[in-house]
């Protein structure tokens, strides 16, 4: 078919309904099923026409007129409207067909069509719903005492019964798939947006906006993690680095231009810390690293490639070029005295550094 029909047809079926606080879902779900039961009510009719049984052709036309109204309804009305009318109109066709035509001919299944709609109607309402599932059981539970040993008024033959039974599942089959199809991929939808958004504010709630490093925050995390055991580590050294006279570059060449020294500095941490080892903005200019399953000596090997790298870095703009040094305080984990004492004894080692003359480890 023509893709423009297709999209006629989408946007005619699938436009909205007028009310803000309204679901355009439901609308959209009724309309289906009526499309459904119209093209369905077609073809009893044409069953019938051929067989030159006019009288039930009349009948089946009367309800194809009821069912096409309630999908003009569905244009003009309140959705919640439309749900009720087609609902209670569904019940007069179900008790129409089983008077007429007996039990067996199957249009008492339908009762499910309009169970399941309902449910999938409404968030909240839950005793509504649990008292209208009683109602529509009732209904049946009542449809067969009366009708499953009378005999009908329009009684069918054995083929026919045979035909309608099968017109019938297949109608009441697809409604029901129609409803469960629309509603639970809106609700996986929803739940994997969820899931993605949830992803995205952790995400956001651990990392630093600026370096897109790891915060203070998860980084004290990491390392609650780290000392309480749960990683099974044997160990893990920590370092607290800072830029050398980071001050001097936001004042001589601006704060903007600092900023882009830190991105700078961030990238190469994370081409170097990446496997198994831990980066994070400590604060300011200040950065974290944690090495697990490292004793000093492996972690100084790479610190080292780390100060080098960032010693031999250029950050251009305009016409200048600069570059800037790192002074680093490195430390294994003290078990004894803890992570305070570990830090308080890395931030100490990084001083010592700075009054060294700096970019250099202090280990
Ligand atoms: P030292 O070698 O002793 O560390 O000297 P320093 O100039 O780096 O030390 P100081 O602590 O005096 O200066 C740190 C500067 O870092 C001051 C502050 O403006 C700057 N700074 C902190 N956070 C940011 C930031 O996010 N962006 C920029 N551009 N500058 C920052
Ligand atoms: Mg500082
Ligand atoms: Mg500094």
């Amino acid at each position: 078919m023509d893709k423009n029909i297709i999209k006629k047809i989408r946007n005619f079926i699938g436009k909205d309904v007028k009310a803000q606080n309204e679901s355009k879902k439901l609308i959209v779900v009724i309309r289906l099923i009526l499309i459904l039961v119209i093209a369905y009510i077609l073809i009893n009719v044409f069953f019938y026409i051929p067989k030159l049984d006019f009288v039930k052709a009349l009948f089946y036309v009367l309800f194809l007129a009821v069912f096409f109204s309630i999908f003009v309804m569905s244009y003009h009305f309140r959705s919640i409207t439309v749900l009720w009318t087609f609902n209670t109109l569904m019940i007069v066709w179900i008790w129409s067909n089983v008077h007429m035509f007996g039990w067996n001919i199957g249009v008492q299944h339908f009762l499910m069509v309009i169970l399941t709609l309902y449910f999938f109607s409404s968030y909240k309402k839950y005793a509504g719903k649990i008292l209208y599932a009683a109602f529509l059981c009732c209904l049946r539970i009542l449809l067969f005492y009366i009708y499953h040993y009378k005999e009908p008024i329009w009684p069918l033959s054995a083929g026919d019964e045979n035909i309608l039974q099968m017109i019938n599942t297949i109608a009441i089959f697809s409604c029901i798939s129609i409803i469960a199809f629309i509603f639970s991929n809106s609700t996986q939808e929803l739940e994997s947006k969820l899931v993605n958004y949830n992803a995205m504010l952790e995400k956001q709630a651990n990392t630093d906006a600026l370096t897109g490093l790891y915060n203070r925050r998860k980084a004290m995390e990491y390392m609650d993690y780290l000392t309480s055991g749960q990683a099974g580590h044997s160990g893990f050294c920590l370092c607290i680095c800072d830029i050398d006279f980071f001050k001097n570059v936001n004042d001589n060449y601006g704060h903007d231009f600092g900023d882009e020294v830190l991105k700078g500095i961030s990238g190469i941490f994370m081409e170097e810390m990446k496997k198994g080892n831990f980066a994070a903005r400590w604060g300011g200019e200040e950065f974290l690293l944690l090495f697990p399953d490292c004793n000093g000596d492996e972690a100084l090997i790479k610190l080292e490639k780390i100060r080098q790298r960032i010693k031999e870095m250029k950050i251009k703009k305009d016409d200048y070029e600069v570059s800037i040094t790192m002074t680093f305080g490195l430390t294994e984990y003290d078990y004894i005295n803890g992570l305070t004492a570990t830090l308080k004894e890395a931030d100490e080692k990084l001083y010592i550094g700075k009054q060294k003359g700096r970019d250099r480890i202090v280990f």
